[in-house]
């Protein structure tokens, strides 16, 4: 059995793998995708030290940092299954879609999150040429343009909020005929001269010119008429969704499907640890995930070295 298997490959992951290789512990990381979302990614200006990279470089570089310790990386493997020890201090157990089955003394859960898609012609094909799903990395690439924001939740709002300060003009667009998000946050939406409201709207097409993105189509759906906005950006804040399905019956999750952890990064099951977008923690983001799955290994290494000794 691992000392440490680590489920998912992004930032977080080996993070993880790294710190608790680095205590000499048997690490394992079986992951779907080795990078996680990193790989989708294009310029990544806000890797702190790193003024620029991009996505797919980082990726090779996570890898190249874990291969540099002693990590039995098992990569294309989906788990399906976490079945917790019976008890404190047994070993908990991994199931694969493959069919076989990995043993660990603990484990560190770090499959990252999704970005829920529009699922509109032209999202795909402008994905990073226009359509962005992250204001934090995105938005200073718009300064002094024109974007639009889908989605009037609590995260639509902060985003059309966030880019006000940067671009032109932001068009909050929502399906519902109300925003969602906090009454606080909808008040300081409004009072911001560069921001257009219009809710029961439902985009339907994203337009471009083979390169980029030049506006997108929506249908309002009091009259059923169909409109065009002129723009060079697009923010989809239509929800993050984790990648927590498979935990449901072995952790703790919030309502939105969040792992729950502590400070240290420790879950409901005493040897089980989480870190990065997978969690509650509050922001989404390549440093932050980072940071957590470092927490995550050092408190499976912790929980480690207080066993009683078999
Ligand atoms: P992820 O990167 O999501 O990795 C999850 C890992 O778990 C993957 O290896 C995946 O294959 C695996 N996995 C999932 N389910 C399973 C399963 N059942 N079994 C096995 N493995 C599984 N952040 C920034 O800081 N700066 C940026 O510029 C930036 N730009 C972004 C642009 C885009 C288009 C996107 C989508 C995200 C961007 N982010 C950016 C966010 C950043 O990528 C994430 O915050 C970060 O990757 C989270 O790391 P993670 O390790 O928690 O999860």
């Amino acid at each position: 059995p691992f000392d440490v298997l680590i489920v998912g490959g992004g930032p977080a992951g080996a993070a993880s793998a790294v710190y608790t290789a680095r205590k000499g512990l048997r690490v394992g990381v079986a992951a779907e995708r080795f990078g996680g979302q990193v790989l989708d990614t294009m310029g990544i200006e806000n890797f702190i030290s790193v003024p620029y990279t991009e996505g797919p470089k980082l990726a090779a570089q996570l890898e190249e940092h874990v291969k540099e310790n002693d990590v039995d990386i098992m990569n294309l493997q989906k788990a399906e299954k976490l079945i917790p020890a019976a008890e404190e201090g047994g070993l908990h157990e991994v199931k694969l879609a493959n069919g076989a089955s990995l043993k660990a003394r603990t484990i560190i859960l770090s499959t990252g999150a999704r970005w829920r898609q529009m699922g509109v012609p032209g999202e795909d094909e402008y994905r990073n040429k226009g359509v962005a799903y992250c204001p934090h990395c995105d938005g200073p690439l718009f300064k002094g343009k024109r974007v639009a924001v889908i989605g009037g939740g609590n995260s639509g709002v902060e985003a059309a909020i966030d880019l006000a300060g940067i671009v032109a003009h932001v068009t909050l667009i929502e399906f519902d005929s109300d925003l969602r998000a906090d009454a606080v946050l909808q008040r300081k939406l409004a009072s911001l001269p560069n921001v257009k409201i219009i809710t029961s709207a439902l985009t339907t097409k994203v337009r471009g010119d083979g390169d980029k993105v030049t506006g997108l189509t929506y249908k309002d759906r009091n009259h059923d008429t169909e409109h065009d906005v002129d723009l060079e950006g697009i923010f989809v804040q239509i929800g993050l969704v984790p990648n927590t399905e498979w935990l449901k019956e072995s952790v703790a999750l919030s309502p939105r499907g969040e792992i729950e952890i502590d400070a240290r990064g420790e879950t409901s099951q005493p040897g089980i640890f989480a870190a990065g977008d997978c969690t509650i923690v509050p922001y989404k983001q390549i440093v932050i995930a980072m940071g957590a799955g470092s927490t995550a290994g050092l408190s499976a290494f912790d929980y480690l070295i207080r066993l009683p000794t078999a």
